[in-house]
């Protein structure tokens, strides 16, 4: 464990995970709004307001996966696991959990899945 306290790193981890909610209640909120514009008749132009329902959608897809991070993140603090890479069991370096505190990976094991994208499963990729 660093030098962050269990419950230093759970109180940060739950801030995050508030600040999401509320940046994601805000994208509920803008969806609604272009729905109601678009019952606006001067507001007939489909194509753009599909595109922008289609970046706030794509949005909280990223939030939903942060905040699944985030809540495996405290499950192995309460574990004892914290810090410790999910895939090869190395430590995650120290700068990249101040940066990512919700990081699982460590840094070799991160890159591999961004070059391999895909959920977060467990058994060795099949090659
Ligand atoms: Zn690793």
């Amino acid at each position: 464990m660093s030098a962050k306290s269990r419950d230093e790193l759970k109180a940060d981890l739950q801030r995050r995970r508030r600040v999401i909610l509320e940046t994601s209640r805000r994208a509920d909120a803008e969806i609604e709004a272009l729905r109601s514009a678009e019952r606006d008749p001067e507001f007939e132009e489909g194509a753009q307001s599909e595109h922008e329902q289609f970046t706030l959608s794509r949005l909280s897809e990223t939030q939903r996966r942060e905040i699944l991070q985030i809540d495996a993140a405290m499950a192995r603090i309460d574990a004892g696991e914290y810090g410790i890479c999910r895939d090869c069991s190395a430590d995650i370096d120290p700068r990249r959990l101040q940066a990512l505190p919700y990081a699982l990976l460590c840094t070799d094991c991160a890159t591999q899945r961004e070059r391999a994208p895909g959920e977060f499963v467990s058994e060795p990729p099949t090659l």
